[in-house]
């Protein structure tokens, strides 16, 4: 396991259509349990493989709610409400901005075995997924943005 080298806005991998995974290989695996050290080390709530450089339909949430998600080739299925609230990215470091999104989504995908699951997210989870699902369709958070981007400093301790 490693961690990876995080894309920032600017690089063309974040504008790119990503491909559907067919098969789970232990490249694949290797890349998802890098994915899960990259985002964790950098603190984030969500990564998308293309954020690593890799153009592949993956996707790993953790909002701290104890659940860790890997979703591959994920879809929002069905999405209701709507929630207004400040985002960020890890590939947009030191930025946020409001967006609004549906407060509830169902989502399916497969995990890392490629068995079919159904996520339900609320809230922080509802965001996550849409905006790392965004991610694969070459799609960022600053694409929706309400009122334009601004600094978010870190406290001084
Ligand atoms: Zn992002």
């Amino acid at each position: 396991m490693a961690i990876r080298n995080i894309r920032v806005d600017g690089d063309d991998v974040l504008r790119k259509e990503c491909k559907v995974v067919e098969q789970m290989t232990d490249r694949t695996r290797t890349l998802i349990a890098d994915m899960y050290d990259t985002m964790y080390d950098a603190m984030g709530v969500g990564l998308a493989a293309p954020q690593v450089g890799i153009l592949k339909r993956i996707v790993v949430i953790d909002v701290c709610d104890g659940n860790a998600y890997t979703l591959i080739n994920p879809e929002i299925v069905s999405m209701d409400g709507e929630q207004t609230g400040e985002e960020g990215c890890l590939s947009l470091p030191g930025l946020a901005g409001q967006v609004t999104r549906p407060n509830h989504v169902v989502c399916k995908a497969l995990d890392i075995d490629m068995n079919e699951i159904i996520v339900e997210g609320e809230g922080l989870l509802a965001r996550a997924i849409c905006h790392e699902l965004d991610h694969l369709d070459g799609v960022l958070y600053k694409d929706k943005v309400e009122g334009g981007l601004h600094r978010v400093d870190l406290e001084e301790e």
